[in-house]
């Protein structure tokens, strides 16, 4: 007897699919690729790696930055919130890692440092999303200081942040597009503001350089639309049923009791819960992908592992494989019975979670 237990497997070619689909998308542009919080769940090295043309990586925290260095990674490589303290600017300019600039603190700093090269900055400027972001009556008085500074490689890049991309019918998105064209008119500069929803709803937003992530990873970032046309999911969490056996009507199922079966059915248990990342949250009914059907989850996620009602005419075994999401079965459904999004579900996935490549 060998049973699976919770195993992510990655699928390295069907990036390399979305890639190009990507680029095939926005064919005039350079591309970030964006690899923040281990890859979106699917391994910080192993992602970077397998994509050898990406124009860029883009990491949210200077240690996922060293990680790629040290992996060997020579691209180019973008903190795309800057730096958080003064003694990391040594270290950029140290591994050849940019910063993006958002605020007084990172400026001052970068422009008092001694450095022996200069850093590549991206200026990042707020359009609207009200997170990050200079605001726009700085950006001349943040560009001439990063333009005279001899810390600072010219050119530097203009770039902001999309807040509501996803939404094909809000006026916010024109918007920003419109404040960051006024306001990067009289620079030539290249510029950025798409990440995945605006690659694929917002063309105007694509300028020199985009920003995808979750699309990469074979993620829509759309929520009224789980497919897009060409774009395969790169992780698919599979698990096995570790337990199989029958219940009477009225019985019911999990801690606190909170599933009563209306009628005698078959049990499964599936090796996996909120332990390896699957959301305690996900609610009865959640599709579980079992021997090509789909099954629901009943009862609570425990730690370790989730019930199925496989039916009373059920014929599954102990040991076959349960699809939680990926191929067959799509994250971002499963996010929404999890009441969260496909993003949090990825980026989740812990450590004892076995990583499989697949063929
Ligand atoms: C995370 C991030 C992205 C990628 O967003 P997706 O929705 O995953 O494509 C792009 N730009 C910035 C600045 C980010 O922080």
């Amino acid at each position: 007897m060998t049973l699976r237990t919770a195993t992510a497997v990655i699928d390295l070619h069907a990036l390399s699919n979305n890639y190009h689909l990507i680029q095939a998308i926005a064919p005039d542009t350079k591309v970030l690729a964006v690899l923040k919080a281990n890859g979106y769940g699917h391994g910080l090295e192993r992602i970077a790696k397998a994509l050898p043309n990406a124009d860029a990586f883009g990491v949210a925290r200077i240690d996922e930055a060293l990680a790629l260095r040290a992996a060997g990674i020579e691209r180019p490589i973008v903190l795309l919130e800057g730096f958080f303290a003064t003694e990391d600017i040594a270290i950029l300019a140290a591994n050849n890692l940019q910063t993006i600039v958002h605020n007084e603190q990172q400026l001052d700093a970068i422009i008092n440092a001694k450095l022996a090269k200069p850093l590549n900055v991206w200026l990042k400027i707020d359009t609207g999303m009200h997170r990050l972001g200079i605001n726009p009556e700085q950006l001349t008085q943040f560009y001439q200081a990063l333009s005279q500074s001899e810390n600072v490689q010219q050119p530097i890049v203009l770039m902001s942040h999309l807040g509501c991309a996803d939404e094909s019918k809000n006026l916010a998105t024109p918007k920003q597009i419109a404040l960051f064209n006024e306001l990067s008119a009289n620079f030539s500069l290249e510029k950025s503001l798409a990440n995945s929803a605006g690659v694929l709803l917002w063309p105007q937003s694509h300028y020199q350089w985009i920003r995808p992530g979750l699309l990469l990873y074979g993620v829509s970032p759309l929520p009224s639309q789980t497919k897009v046309e060409g774009i395969v999911p790169v992780m698919t969490l599979q698990s096995s049923l570790i337990s199989v056996r029958t219940i009477a009507a009225g019985e019911c199922v999990g801690y606190s009791g909170t599933w009563v079966s209306e009628r005698n059915t078959t049990i499964g248990v599936v090796a996996i819960g909120y332990g390896d990342g699957y959301p305690r949250h996900a609610s009865n009914g959640t599709p579980v992908l079992i021997n090509g059907r789909r099954v629901p989850l009943i009862g609570r996620v425990s730690m370790d592992m989730i019930s199925v009602d496989l039916g009373a005419q059920s014929k599954d075994k102990v040991g076959d494989i349960a699809t939680l999401w990926g191929k067959g079965l799509p994250v971002e459904e499963v996010a929404e019975f999890a009441t969260t999004i496909p993003y949090e579900l990825l980026c989740n996935i812990s450590r004892r979670v076995h990583i499989q490549l697949a063929k």
